[in-house]
């Protein structure tokens, strides 16, 4: 199952992304992800994308389609994977199609306001990239990743101006490719505003596999 999760940042993509690698089993490629791989160990790709993103800007589309054509080369993407956070421009979305046949897009309906809040309280380990939040989500130890004991740290993009520029770049750059996509058959709306359980229900409903 080839799948692709649209969304607004918050939209909870990485937190169900996570579920859907138990649940389909196979692997999540998150391309906000393996930007931050690369800024932590700053080889020439983390430098290059390190301000642009912390500003809440998009890193250029040549940069952004290559990483995933070198990830979605690799053997463990050939038989399915769970693409977030990418396509997030219609240039992106065209080249795409022209090395992937995707077979559903999810498309992650939040309001500007639930984005805002589960951003500004959003929580991430270093060590594993697992998601937590303050509130929501909480880690049974405050500094700590439940999944492997790695520091949490609050992403540079998680600070308000850079939410409000990203919620502004999401309008504005990714917003077409949900028509983009329904215009084709593939776009599935969830609802992502209930809790993470109910949402991983309605993922199953809409792959058909409950
Ligand atoms: P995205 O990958 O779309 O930016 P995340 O999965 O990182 O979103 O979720 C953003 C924040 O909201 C995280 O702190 C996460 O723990 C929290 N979150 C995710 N899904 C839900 C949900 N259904 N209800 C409440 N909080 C959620
Ligand atoms: P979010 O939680 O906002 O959905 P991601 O972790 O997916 O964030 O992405 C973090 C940042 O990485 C983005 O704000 C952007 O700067 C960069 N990025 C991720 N995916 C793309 C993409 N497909 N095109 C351009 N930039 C991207
Ligand atoms: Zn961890």
């Amino acid at each position: 199952m080839k799948l692709i999760f649209l969304g607004p940042p918050g939209a909870g993509k990485g937190t169900l992304a996570a579920k859907g690698v138990e649940i389909c089993h196979i692997p999540h490629i998150s391309t906000g992800a393996l930007f931050r791989s690369a800024i932590a160990i700053m080889n020439p790709l983390g430098s290059k994308v390190k301000a642009v993103i912390e500003e809440g800007r998009l890193v250029d589309d040549e940069t952004t389609i290559l990483l995933v054509k070198e990830r979605l080369a690799q053997k463990d993407a050939q038989s399915g994977y769970i693409l977030d956070g990418f396509p997030r421009t219609l240039f992106q979305a065209k080249a795409l199609a022209a090395f992937s046949a995707v077979d559903k897009v999810l498309n992650l309906e939040i309001s500007d306001a639930a984005a805002l809040e589960r951003l500004s309280g959003r929580r991430v380990c270093r060590k594993c990239g697992a998601n937590f939040h303050i509130t929501f989500n909480k880690p049974k130890h405050e500094h700590r990743c439940d999944v492997c004991g790695g520091e949490l740290f609050i992403r540079k993009d998680d600070r308000e101006a850079a939410i409000r520029e990203r919620l502004e770049v999401y309008r504005e750059q990714t917003l077409p490719l949900i028509e983009y996509y329904r215009n084709q058959g593939l776009l599935v709306d969830i609802d992502g505003q209930g809790l993470v359980d109910t949402v991983v229900t309605n993922f199953k409903k809409a792959l058909e596999i409950c």
